[in-house]
């Protein structure tokens, strides 16, 4: 078994100094790593085959007044929030199965605090939906997990930042607690607050499950009278010059069949700007390796809230009785060729470019330290 400590210590003994340039061009703890391979994953089978059924779930409607494409996050709410709206002749079209792009390994984190008011907005409707709205509509649990979120602050200019957050989401209504040290040592015995100026807490904060919460969003709008079709990749749009010389959208073609529609909304993540091209636009997404690692238990975890340190650039997610740690890499791997048969998949975590956030992580929880990781999870972002 590897220890987080013992990662760190092997991947800085291979390259001393350690350059931007060999991080991103050698691999030392995983010989099997490249920049796209795929990891073997036992998800894949199970997810992919579960019902062995190869064409389209559900034979695809004439016409539409809304095609979504794409069945992650994106694509499930847009497609339950049209509908709530009152649009009942909406068809979402998934290539795969729900979830099968970025969803399905989210580490799901929803943090209600952002810089920017509209985020705010956004993500206190988000949790709202997710932790109650659909619940009350559907009967179903969503997997929703409120378990809090506490924001690191290492200076006090991160510190002043915060208080900001949380004049902000006063306006929002969004509960939050600036805490000393001493206080956050209480709330979460097991960090280290001894280069703390302090922290923010969101009681309310939590933890999305991609799979309830999209296979609930689907049933809510599939209830209000949309078509969720799943194994049914989009192969063109059609468009059309209107009289005044703007494109419009005419149909989505599919290998079963034409939907005429006016209306498409593209949620096809990584995936996006192949969507895009095939109706002539240009959409400015670059898609890129993103990770976390999951740990053995450890002792004193439980029912404590997720942590972000911005300054280490580290997350550190709840996981039952272990945490999910990661980040965002400075230096990260780009997926240049984005590959249409890649679903329910994963690529080789590469640690000289993860083991960056390691030692924040350590550094905030030292019980990391002897840890071991029982799995790697690194899919693609944008
Ligand atoms: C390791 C990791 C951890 C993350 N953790 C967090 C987190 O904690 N909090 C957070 O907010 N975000 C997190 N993210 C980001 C978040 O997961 C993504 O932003 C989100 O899941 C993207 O959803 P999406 O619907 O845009 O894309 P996707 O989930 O990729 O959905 C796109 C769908 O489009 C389908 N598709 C593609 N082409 C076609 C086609 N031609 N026809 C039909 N369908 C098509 C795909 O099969 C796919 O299902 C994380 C990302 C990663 C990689």
């Amino acid at each position: 078994m590897a220890f987080l400590g013992t990662v760190a210590r092997r991947v800085m003994a291979c390259h001393q100094p350690l350059s931007p340039l060999s991080r991103a061009s050698t691999r030392c703890y995983n010989s099997q790593s490249t920049h796209t391979t795929e990891k073997s994953v036992p998800y894949e089978k199970t997810l992919k085959q579960e019902d062995g059924i190869s064409g389209p779930t559900k034979p695809l409607p004439k016409s539409a007044d809304v095609v979504v494409i794409g069945g992650g996050s994106l694509g499930c709410q847009t497609l339950y929030h049209l509908c709530k709206m009152g649009m009942t002749n909406v068809v979402l079209l998934e290539r795969d199965r729900l979830t099968a792009g970025t969803t399905w390994h989210t580490a799901g984190l929803l943090w209600q605090l952002r810089p920017s008011d509209t985020e705010v907005e956004l993500l206190a409707h988000t949790r709202n939906v997710i932790s109650s709205e659909l619940e009350e509509e559907t009967g179903l649990e969503t997997g929703w997990i409120q378990n809090g979120g506490l924001f690191i602050a290492s200076n006090k200019q991160r510190l002043d930042e915060y208080k900001r957050l949380m004049s902000l989401g006063k306006a929002y209504g969004i509960e939050s607690y600036v805490l000393s040290p001493a206080e956050t040592q209480d709330l979460y015995p097991l960090m280290n607050v001894k280069d703390l100026y302090g922290t923010l807490y969101v009681p309310k904060d939590g933890t999305m499950d991609p799979a309830g919460t999209c296979t609930t969003l689907s049933r809510a709008a599939t209830a209000r009278g949309a078509t969720v079709i799943e194994n049914c990749p989009v192969t063109g749009v059609q468009v059309k010059v209107d009289d005044f010389g703007v494109k419009r959208v005419k149909a989505v073609e599919t290998a079963h069949g034409t939907i005429q529609t006016p209306c498409v909304v593209n949620c096809a993540g990584v995936w996006a700007t192949k969507l895009g091209k095939m109706a002539g636009v240009n959409v400015p997404l670059v898609a890129m390796h993103h990770a976390y690692v999951v740990t053995e238990r450890i002792e004193g975890i439980q029912n404590m809230p997720n942590v972000r340190d911005h300054d280490a650039s580290v997350y550190l997610r709840l996981q039952g009785d272990a945490l999910s740690v990661g980040g965002y890499e400075q230096n990260p791997i780009f997926w240049d060729d984005v590959s249409d048969k890649f679903a329910f998949s994963l690529f080789d975590l590469d640690w000289d470019v993860f083991m960056q956030h390691i030692d924040g992580a350590v550094n905030r929880v030292p019980a990391l330290e002897q840890t071991g990781i029982k799995s790697t999870v690194c899919g693609p972002g944008t």
